[in-house]
């Protein structure tokens, strides 16, 4: 594997797609789900069959979404955050799974990564520009701990054990969304698609005889990639400070990925070659590269690209503060510096 060139969230290039006519046999669709845009595209030579894998697994997003929106009253996840402080309450298995990877995770990064983050993550309007102030991060702090998740594996049931504790699944939940989507097509004999929610990708096969094209953007230029990347049948994740952010009256960029640690956005400004402003995990499934890419985020350069060159099977691609660019090990690139 290697980056092709210095140019966060992963986007396949599609100019081949529409090139000639000759490949009409390629199928896209984008939809809004999951908060994000969820983008299909696939090989296939019978446009009605094509038409009806592309539905199912639109289907199955707007079912996860279903279940685990903490933005719907109904979804399992909001029926958890409402009672689960009460006593123990009865996981579905697929939602047992998230949690118990997700739990994997948390110990795995010393809490860099934490479902739990939501405590205080559910205070924040990034459309809104509003933030939870000090006194409510202070008194929701403590709440903020995976450890408060009794969760019983066996039993499949989950209970906080602190009353104020909240989760969500955003830093892993489309990660497993793509997963499910490939599955679906690969037991449909598709051999070559691509499917992505927001900066989770996930390919099958490859592009018909080339790999696809994976560009990562530059995070503070848009019309800008910073580095492109060929990859065959394997997961991307990228996780940024400019998604889902705002500037606050302090001149702060108030973003999504919080560490657990201060229960505030993680700290971006430039100047320290440690904090990360965007992070890209290669993998082969996207239930685990989405909670690495939010837990390396997290966890900064050293420490999270010592974990990645620690797990076999995972690469990364990540931009510091300052612009520059730095690979895992496996990636074995010099450093690129953005700013120039
Ligand atoms: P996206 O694909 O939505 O850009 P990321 O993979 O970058 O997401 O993860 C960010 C999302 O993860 C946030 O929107 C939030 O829902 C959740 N999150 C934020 N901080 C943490 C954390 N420290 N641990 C676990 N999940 C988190
Ligand atoms: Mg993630």
């Amino acid at each position: 594997m290697s980056v092709l060139g210095a140019q966060g969230a992963p986007y396949v290039f599609l100019s081949l797609l529409f090139a000639s006519s000759a490949s009409a046999e390629w199928h896209y669709e984008q939809q809004a789900i999951m908060g994000t845009e969820v983008t299909v595209q696939l090989w296939h030579e019978d446009d009605k069959q094509a038409e009806q894998l592309i539905g199912q697994v639109m289907a199955e997003f707007r079912r996860l979404d279903d279940q685990l929106s903490p933005y719907k009253e109904d979804s399992e996840l909001s029926r958890v955050n409402r009672e689960a402080a009460k006593g123990p309450i009865k996981l579905s298995g697929e939602l047992a799974a998230l949690i118990d990877k997700s739990l994997w995770y948390s110990q795995l990064t010393d809490g860099a990564f934490d479902i739990s983050y939501a405590t205080l993550g559910k205070h924040y309007d990034f459309r809104k520009h509003e933030q939870a102030d000090e006194a409510l991060t202070a008194s929701l702090l403590e709440a903020l701990n995976y450890r408060h998740l009794e969760f019983d594996k066996r039993a499949q049931t989950l209970r906080f054990g602190h009353e104020m504790t909240k989760i969500d699944l955003g830093g892993i939940a489309k990660g497993y969304a793509v997963d499910r989507a490939v599955a679906i097509l690969e037991d449909a004999g598709v051999c070559c698609a691509s499917v992505s929610a927001g900066g989770d990708a996930r390919m099958l096969g490859d592009k018909r005889g080339q790999p696809w094209l994976v560009g990562i953007r530059h995070p503070r230029d848009k019309s800008k990639s910073a580095a492109v990347i060929p990859l065959t049948d394997t997961a991307i994740s990228t996780s940024g400070d400019y998604e889902r952010f705002f500037i606050d009256d302090h001149n702060a960029r108030v973003h999504h990925i919080f560490n657990p640690a201060t229960g505030k956005p993680a700290d971006t400004a430039a100047g320290d070659s440690d904090k990360l402003i965007s992070v890209s995990i290669i993998g082969p499934r996207g239930f685990d590269t989405d909670p690495l890419s939010t837990s390396v985020f997290v966890l900064g350069k050293e420490k999270g690209l010592a974990l990645i060159d620690r797990l076999p099977g995972f690469e990364a691609v990540v931009i510091d503060s300052n612009k520059r660019l730095y690979f895992s090990r496996g990636l074995n690139n010099p450093q690129t510096d953005l700013s120039k």
